[in-house]
């Protein structure tokens, strides 16, 4: 048994609130798309910290920016200017939504709560305030309590009622609805083009278009939640791009800074100078830290088109994993876009297959009790995507024979 695994367990289930139900494994090493554990065993990482590590693990750029900013400067706050934070939102705006502007802020959850309140403050300055949002049932936007709010998970909701008012969810590429749902009361139209944490759902092209011109219908903002889809990971830098729809918002998160904290919500034309001084603000957010890390992860994904790559090796992956539909007897479908995939069981084996292939060295996450995800770094080669699949499709038959 692994000692040092065995004291970092004992410690986390006596000091640290037990609100995760971990994988018994402590990484402690990275270096691209591996990882390696507390005894020293190797791992390919296709999980890639949840989307966060789209650059791998470590990446020297990364690091370097890191460290150069470390030993320069590390908060000042909001009330001065930060250099990273302007230059990253030149790239940002410049690279992947022209003619926007961006607010920073630390986390997901924090990215959706701030494009929100910037819809909400849109309306009450035209004079006439709406509250309602319609966003999918199955959809998952964070954790604070507007955000829990909007994720279309109303089990979630009664240890934590009330929730805020005005969340409407209609069922994922539902078009009718969708019309139905949104009127001249509703604030904002919020939905994740590719549903994550949901299950791996991409919304169809024709059920974006409908919320598009639903939105410009009744005043609506379309607010696109990228946090997980964003960041090139699709195989475009934000997955709304494929449906040709052009969202008034949009959040990320996740990928931004490849591991160190950041998010941002970028608002279009006039929607950015809805929030005022006094409006909104954060003190992390924004922070030379972040903002270094950032700047060097987003120049490293649209300078080397890393879009292209998860495009390429994700249709390869996709193809591979739909080969299992029908030859593996527990594997009924495959979906997904570019390296963010998911594997459906006729049966709630995620866990044990996630297991199976962790002791396996390949790491995969069960995204629901009956499906497999997978979120790599966007350098993940060919050859270590077939050798993943190998490995996974392996540990299904083992279960699917058992
Ligand atoms: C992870 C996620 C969030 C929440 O991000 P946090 O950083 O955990 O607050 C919001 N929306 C989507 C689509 C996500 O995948």
């Amino acid at each position: 048994m692994d000692e040092k695994l065995e004291h970092l367990q004992e410690l986390d289930s006596r000091f640290v609130m037990q609100t995760y139900k971990r994988l018994p494994v402590a990484f402690v090493r990275g270096q691209g798309t591996k990882l390696w554990d507390s005894a020293g065993n190797e791992y390919l990482d296709m999980v890639g910290g949840l989307g966060v590590t789209v650059l791998g693990h470590c990446h020297p750029a990364v690091t370097d920016a890191i460290c150069a900013q470390a030993s320069r400067l590390i908060h000042t706050t909001n009330l001065y200017y930060v250099e990273p934070q302007a230059e990253l939102a030149e790239i940002l705006v410049e690279g992947t939504f022209p003619g926007s502007r961006c607010f920073f802020a630390n986390s997901g959850a924090e990215a959706n709560e701030g494009a929100l309140k910037l819809a909400r403050k849109y309306h009450f300055r035209s004079g006439s305030p709406r509250s309602k949002v319609v966003g999918l049932l199955g959809a998952f936007h964070g954790r604070t309590l507007a955000t829990l709010s909007a994720t279309g998970q109303p089990a979630k909701w009664a240890p934590f009622a009330p929730v805020v008012e005005g969340f409407e969810h209609v069922a994922v590429n539902d078009v009718e609805a969708l019309r139905q749902a949104v009127d001249g009361d509703t604030a904002a139209v919020l939905m994740e083009p590719v549903l994550g944490e949901g299950g791996v759902y991409p919304l169809d092209s024709g059920f974006l278009r409908a919320a598009r011109e639903a939105c410009d219908a009744t005043g609506a903002l379309f607010i696109a939640d990228e946090v997980q889809s964003g960041m090139g990971r699709t195989g475009t830098f934000f997955a709304l791009e494929q449906s040709g729809v052009t969202a008034d918002v949009v959040t990320i998160a996740k990928g931004l800074a490849n591991g160190v904290p950041a998010a941002a919500f970028m608002a279009r034309g006039e929607l950015s100078e809805v929030l005022e001084p006094g409006d909104h603000g954060t003190t992390f957010g924004g922070g030379f830290l972040a903002c270094a890390a950032a700047r060097t992860t987003v120049k490293t994904i649209l300078d080397e088109g890393l879009a292209g790559n998860a495009a390429a090796v994700g249709a390869t992956l996709m193809a591979r994993l739909e080969s299992m539909v029908g030859k593996v007897p527990i594997v009924t479908g495959v979906r997904g876009r570019g390296l963010m995939l998911a594997v459906q069981l006729d049966r709630d084996a995620a866990r044990d297959v996630v297991v199976k292939c962790l002791e396996q060295g390949v790491i995969f996450n069960d995204v629901s009790p009956s499906a497999v995800r997978m979120l790599p770094a966007l350098i993940l080669t060919e050859e270590e995507a077939m050798a993943a699949a190998d490995t996974l499709e392996q540990a299904l038959a083992g279960i699917a024979g058992d």
